[in-house]
């Protein structure tokens, strides 16, 4: 064996480029907002997930400040030793009373959320139910979990109770998993048919509101509450790193599950708290989301603005169905998602081209954000139109 072990790594780096699947980073080096400088060059920002345009936030800026000069920067440890802080429960505590659930939990980051609660809850023996376009912290969650996974076809509530019917009696425990808003696509799962779903065959519903925190229902609680959910039992993932615009997970529930996590999610137990800063930030976002209803009313005119600029402007454009502050536009390969994100990046707008694996088909992604103004949305509608996509 002479054989390079090593070599394979570049073979397959060449076949990454040759399907246009390349990826690498870009450089922003200015403070987050909707417009930014990206590379030295100055674009109006729909690339990002901070929807209430907070992560610039003073508040946030200065509560993380004072979190750092009476904390430290870092936690030192995990939550069980010595990185547990009176910040950290105080955040929980403001995630539980916004979620309407009886506790809740904050993780490091929404994947270690996910990842550490799916392990916690099922094993070998039992069946996970997973969307098909559920995001990758979902999926690797479920392998991890060493359950058996069927994915049923992208919220098709048919499909899901056949198989249902057909398999819950070989296994003892079942969860069903998914995005509430999608995150590459901007539509929402059918939650209250879902709970229904779990109820009658005695599963659990795990949902993640990634992109459903801070943004969706009349107080921001997420899809749970936009679907007059709140009060039923199902376990909450979300991310204090999208609308909150810091960095870490939570789960929301029931005592019994938060006191159950805090024992048994091994991206809990076995990994650094979450620093002072990113707590502080969190919860001054939090309070935010509860105080200043307004910022998400401007949101969604903002979407509103774009989606009746479209229709005047472009009446022939395609976008995916959507509910949310995501739009996406289909495209019919990756190398013309990519020819479309470098025009439109010339032309003073950073949107990103979203192409397999990520999606199964290739998109312009657009995400829309309070701190739009309405000449950064007509600049998008106009560019848009003199690419006749
Ligand atoms: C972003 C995202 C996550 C991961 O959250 P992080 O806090 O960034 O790790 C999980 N699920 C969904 C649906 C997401 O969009």
């Amino acid at each position: 064996m002479n054989n390079n072990p090593y070599a394979w790594i570049q073979e397959s780096l060449t076949t990454i480029h040759r399907a246009d699947w390349y990826r690498s980073v870009q450089t922003i080096n200015s403070l987050p907002g909707a417009t930014v400088l990206l590379s030295g060059q100055k674009v109006i920002n729909f690339a990002s997930n901070d929807y209430l345009g907070l992560a610039a936030d003073e508040s946030l800026k200065t509560s993380a400040i004072q979190a750092i000069q009476q904390f430290g920067t870092g936690s030192t440890g995990s939550r069980l030793l010595s990185g547990h802080r009176e910040l950290h429960r105080e955040l929980e505590q403001a995630i539980a009373s916004t979620k309407q659930t009886e506790d809740a939990v904050v993780f490091s980051s929404g994947y270690l959320a996910n990842i550490g609660t799916i392990t916690a809850l099922i094993g070998k023996r039992d069946l996970i139910l997973s969307d098909q376009y559920n995001h990758s912290s979902l999926k690797n969650g479920a392998v991890l979990s060493g359950a058996t996974i069927i994915e049923y076809p992208h919220c098709d509530i048919a499909a899901l109770t056949a198989k249902l019917q057909q398999q819950r009696q070989k296994y003892r425990r079942c969860l069903i998993i998914t995005d509430s808003v999608f995150s590459m696509d901007g539509d929402l799962c059918p939650l209250p048919e879902l709970l229904d779903l779990a109820e009658e065959f005695s599963c659990m519903l795990l949902i993640d509101e990634a992109h459903a925190t801070g943004v969706m229902g009349k107080t921001g609680a997420g899809c749970v509450e936009h679907f007059d959910c709140t009060g039923r039992e199902l376990i909450q993932i979300g991310t204090l790193s999208k609308a909150l615009g810091s960095l870490g997970g939570y789960v929301a529930g029931s005592h019994t599950l938060i006191d159950f996590l805090r024992n048994r999610a091994p991206s809990w137990i076995y990994t650094t708290a979450l620093s002072p800063a990113d707590t502080a930030a969190a919860l001054a976002a939090i309070k935010i989301v509860q105080q200043e209803p307004e910022r998400r009313q401007q949101l969604w005119a903002n979407v509103d603005y774009l989606k009746q600029l479209i229709k005047e402007n472009l009446p022939n454009l395609k976008i995916l169905p959507t509910e949310s502050p995501i739009l996406c536009f289909p495209l019919p390969d990756a190398a013309t998602a990519l020819t479309a994100g470098k025009h439109l990046r010339e032309a003073g707008i950073f949107a990103p081209a979203i192409r397999p694996p990520t999606v199964p088909t290739s998109r312009m992604r657009i995400t829309m954000m309070t701190t739009h103004e309405k000449r950064h949305i007509e600049k998008l509608v106009a560019v848009l139109k003199s690419m006749q996509v």
